[in-house]
């Protein structure tokens, strides 16, 4: 690694001001006193409000810092059952007990007669978004939210003990998808095969768990007023900006936009391969038969996360500075390895205002795009980590896609860190067909989990029939014969569909807003880059149109945006040296 830019010192944790320091979070007969306080404190002016509300969110911070350790924790062990205990401790005794606390604070504050007097916009943010969690909040949901939390952890347990055996070795699920991009065929076919066969072993049960949230999730929604599930979603994301209809009507524009494209890209590819028809393994491989790239060994993660910090120096050496926050803090958690979570996230440690990168490398393409993506997820934590409220500090979800999809365009024009000129190419060439086959994606678990919430009380064969109907209205012209059970299966690796239902088209409104800021940075980098950074800097402070503003893009998801859009992109690619 060249030292060319200062090293950010990492800042010790803020001082806490009303939470005692030594509080122990795993114990709710510790939290319930200091939340009492909070509750009973007389608030007579608009001073004693705004200082009630900073221990507010001070003591919010600290839970939910805690809680965040507890689920990286049990991400990166599977299997350690103490590990697992404190996190379960976590979800069944201290967040449903918080929840109930901060809804009754938040009544209180809603109450207060000198809220009016808080004059700065930001205050007006928060009146919406509590007014939301107060008029959906119902003491008999606390449990059952709780019970979704354990199946959803069932859910990662069985696709975390996932293990494929493969040609005499073992694999995860992440290692086996190297495979997909072996020029062979026959191994190509092979690898896709066991790691769908394992997967189809626990087809049932991953049903059965499915089978048990929908009902929950459905009454939830009912116990608080709303006509089904997606209702209440709308108002529990705090979506609104948009409608479902809106939704809809994107999913239609990218049928008639993006999926051509995708058809395109289809018929090039087995032109390439030359077959008469691509099968599910034809779809990662190299269409001119080159070796898979392979822009780092697996066992070097350090110089992995060296690489990925030279492309954010590029870039700007104030994003390298915060990257390496992360590494002093030991923030970044980023091999592959057996009793891991799949996938990656970022996740805010609310109280120290720092970010932590989880992910599962394993050599690919896409593991520089994740952690470029993480990347843009920390940034946006430390732009907007002096904001005092917690509450205040995150942006819609919609936005957030925005600084960290943002962040893989802008560094994919500097992958030269990683490959030669001819395969830095074949990399940004992957990513931006990634980029056009992914709306078409979207739109699919989009759509689904619209059908899944407004049908309440389908069987199971409905279900399979409403997927596959949108696999051939959105998918790609693919032969499935004969993997017709992994075909009606497919929506089952998708973890949102677990975890945060309905959390899926903010990755496709994100998109435009993030090849907005791309095609702003062909023309001037720098100021592409300024306007990135002012919205991040906002936080939560502004409405979801404002934050896009700030940043210098629209916040507009119709077939006005994305046609021209995807123009560019299917343009760039034209351009690209194939
Ligand atoms: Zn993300």
């Amino acid at each position: 690694m060249v030292a060319t830019a200062p090293a950010a010192a990492a800042a010790a944790p803020p001082k806490r001001q009303f939470v005692p320091q030594d509080l122990d979070a795993a114990d709710w007969s510790k939290i319930e006193p200091v939340g009492k306080k909070l509750l009973d404190r007389p608030i007579n002016s608009v001073t004693d409000l705004e200082k009630w509300l900073l221990d507010v969110s001070e003591l919010a911070a600290v839970i939910d810092e805690y809680g965040s350790r507890r689920y990286i924790d049990k991400s990166c062990h599977t299997e350690d059952k103490a590990i697992e205990q404190r996190f379960l401790h976590y979800v069944e005794n201290i967040e449903p007990k918080f929840k109930t606390l901060t809804f009754e604070l938040q009544k209180k504050y809603l109450a207060s007669p000198h809220r009016s007097q808080l004059t700065d916009a930001r205050y007006r943010i928060l009146d919406r978004q509590w007014q939301a969690d107060v008029d959906i909040f119902r003491e008999e949901n606390v449990p059952l939210e709780t019970d979704v939390t354990k199946l959803v952890t069932d859910y990662d347990k069985v696709c975390g003990a996932m293990i494929v055996s493969f040609r005499g070795k073992d694999y995860t699920m992440q290692q086996m998808a190297r495979f997909t991009e072996e020029p062979d065929r026959t191994t190509r076919q092979e690898a896709w095969e066991a790691s769908t066969r394992r997967r189809l072993q626990d087809r049932a049960k991953i049903e059965d768990l499915f089978d048990k949230i929908l009902p929950l999730r459905e009454r939830i929604a009912r116990n608080a007023g709303f006509v089904n599930y997606r209702e209440y979603t709308w108002k529990a994301l705090k979506r609104f900006d948009y409608t479902p209809d809106d939704c809809i009507r994107f999913a239609d524009s990218i049928e008639k936009t993006v999926v051509p494209l995708v058809n395109e890209l289809d018929r090039q590819r087995a032109s390439d391969l030359k077959l008469e028809r691509l099968r599910p393994w034809d779809l990662s491989v190299d269409p001119k038969n080159r070796p898979p790239l392979r822009p780092f060994n697996d066992a070097d993660i350090d110089g992995f996360v060296n690489k990925t910090w030279s492309i954010f120096n590029k870039l700007s050496p104030q994003l390298a500075a915060d990257f390496d926050v992360l590494r002093q803090r030991r923030n970044l958690d980023l091999g592959s390895r057996k009793g891991k979570q799949p996938g990656g996230y970022q996740s805010t440690l609310n109280e120290v205002r720092e970010p932590f990168i989880f992910m599962n490398a394993a050599g690919l393409q896409r593991d520089v795009e994740t952690l470029l993506h993480e990347g843009g997820h920390a940034f946006h934590a430390l732009a907007a980590k002096d904001e005092p409220l917690v509450f205040l500090r995150h942006a819609p979800m919609e936005f957030c896609e925005v600084a960290s999809m943002a962040m893989e365009l802008f560094g994919s024009e500097h992958l030269d860190e990683f490959y030669d000129e001819a395969d830095a190419n074949r990399a940004k060439r992957v990513h931006f067909e990634g980029i056009i086959r992914f709306f078409p994606w979207m739109a699919t678990i989009d759509a689904f989990q619209h059908w899944l919430y407004t049908h309440p009380a389908h069987s199971r064969p409905e279900r399979t029939r409403a997927w596959l109907e949108l696999m051939e209205r959105f998918g790609s012209k693919l032969d499935w014969s004969g993997y017709e059970p992994a075909r009606e299966a497919w929506w089952q690796r998708q973890l949102h569909l677990y975890h945060v239902p309905f959390y899926y088209v903010e990755y496709g409104i994100a998109q435009l807003g993030a090849l907005q800021l791309w095609m702003k940075a062909k023309q001037d980098p720098q100021r592409a880059l300024a306007g990135y950074r002012a919205g991040l800097k906002l936080g939560g402070t502004r409405a979801l149109p404002e934050l896009f503003t700030a940043a210098g893009i629209h916040f507009d998801f119709s077939e006005r945006t994305l046609r021209p859009l995807m123009d560019a992109v299917a343009e760039e690619l034209r351009q690209l040296p194939s």
